[in-house]
């Protein structure tokens, strides 16, 4: 396997939260997070990104304001 950048992490962070990474590629990759804080963060808000769309589903009712300007704020600041 070619070293891993954390684009390449990045892009599978889909896989890991859906469990669809095979055991050795989750040891690796949790490695790497052990010790890429940047990472780690995108993790956090993938799964906050997934719970939110989940309860937005059973609760169709539109965000509070303020809270989805913080988190406009939050994913606008963690791109790229
Ligand atoms: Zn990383």
């Amino acid at each position: 396997m070619t070293e891993m950048t954390c684009d390449d992490w990045q892009e599978l962070l889909g896989d890991l939260v859906a469990g669809e990474l095979a055991g050795d590629v989750v040891v690796v990759f949790e490695h790497h997070l052990c010790g890429c804080p940047p990472c780690v963060t995108k993790l956090e808000l993938y799964r906050a990104t997934i719970s939110l769309s989940r309860c937005l589903h059973c609760h169709p009712e539109p965000l509070p304001p303020a809270f989805a300007a913080k988190l406009r704020r939050v994913l606008l600041s963690a791109d790229g």
